[in-house]
């Protein structure tokens, strides 16, 4: 270990901020002002996208047509982390779904809620829970919660 380089240990951090683009600002301005959600559609492959996006993954057209996507959707996969929630500092567990919303083509990755991670099931019926107070962000939606009939 004669040779080797010195090191010290550390965490550096570093806050940052970044501009979300015109098409993330239109759609987290929805959830922020209105707790609406909005995806983009392609009218020639007839694909929603939640989150929106800016050009069709599909045929690369330039996506100018916003339409209203339910805030209710489906469990289209889970997994439960038994460690801490690194980017939120959730306890957990902490359960990530990727739930398709009403007409949607894709799925948004969010956080379920208000259920046990034994009682998540893929093709559960979950409805959004905004947050009380919204700062334009994804987390403007809480989590998604069971649909309980
Ligand atoms: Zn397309």
């Amino acid at each position: 270990m004669k040779d080797a380089k010195p090191t010290c240990e550390g965490r550096i951090k570093v806050p940052y901020k970044w501009f979300v683009g015109e098409t993330g600002s239109r759609f987290f301005a929805a959830l922020r002002d209105r707790c609406e959600i909005w995806g983009t559609r392609c009218s020639r492959c007839n694909k929603v996208y939640v989150p929106p996006v800016k050009n069709c993954w599909g045929c690369f057209q330039p996506l100018d047509e916003w339409v209203p996507v339910s805030d209710s959707g489906v469990v289209e996969s889970f997994t439960v982390a038994r460690c801490p929630d690194a980017m939120f500092g959730l306890d957990p567990p902490v359960v990530y779904g990727l739930i398709r919303l009403g007409k949607a083509s894709g799925s948004l990755l969010h956080y379920i809620g208000e259920a046990r991670p034994e009682e998540v099931k893929v093709g559960m019926r979950v409805k959004a829970v905004f947050a009380d107070r919204r700062s334009g962000n994804i987390l403007d939606i809480k989590y998604f919660a069971p649909v309980r009939e």
